[in-house]
């Protein structure tokens, strides 16, 4: 994947962005692409919306960011941030259905409409899609809302609260009532 040119963004990118983490907890989230930070360093969800992801798992879950696998729909940086196109999502995301393959989760958590809608195999809102768990290829499937969405709109913090929840329900994980004492700065 690393010397992948499969698409425009080998040009523009740094590097390559594989993936973060393990299977350990068999816990997979799904972003949409890489960031600056991430396009420099090479690791998924390192910037700011990466540490309020970080801030869910260690905080908001209780454990480890490197017990879950992180990844993104896209392995390439878009130029300035902008959205996946159509073509960069069916050319790169061959590598994710890879991933999930190889990592075998039980529970996919997409976050945001670009995972979510991929993961799923659907064309729908953020809105339509999650707050429920869906069953898709022997997998469970908890769509949440993007971190960087969150960052823009902390209102809805405790709506992924809830998402995250129902994940961890799924897995049989405990559920904490609330997420690290409200350190995650949640709407109350
Ligand atoms: N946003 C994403 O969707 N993925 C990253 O890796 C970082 C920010």
């Amino acid at each position: 994947m690393s010397r992948c040119e499969a698409c425009g963004l080998a040009k523009t990118r740094t590097q390559t962005v594989f993936m973060d983490g393990t299977a350990a907890r068999k816990l997979l989230f799904v972003g949409e692409a890489p960031g600056a930070d991430e396009d420099r360093q090479g690791v998924p969800f390192v910037g700011r919306a990466g540490q309020l992801l970080t801030d869910i798992i260690v905080k908001g879950m209780g454990i480890p960011r490197q017990e879950v696998a992180i990844a993104n729909v896209l392995k390439c940086r878009p130029p300035d941030n902008r959205e996946p196109t159509p073509a960069e999502k069916a050319t790169c995301t061959p590598w994710l259905d890879r991933q999930v393959e190889l990592l075998d989760p039980a529970v996919i958590v997409p976050l945001g409409r670009h995972a979510a809608m991929h993961v799923l195999r659907v064309e729908a809102s953020m809105g339509a899609m999650r707050g429920q768990v869906h069953a898709k290829d022997g997998r469970q499937i908890v769509p949440t809302y993007h971190p960087a969405y969150l960052l823009r709109s902390p209102g809805e913090k405790k709506e992924c609260w809830k998402d995250i929840q129902l994940a961890m329900g799924v897995l049989g994980m405990p559920v904490p009532a609330r997420p690290g004492g409200g350190s995650l700065g949640e709407a109350r």
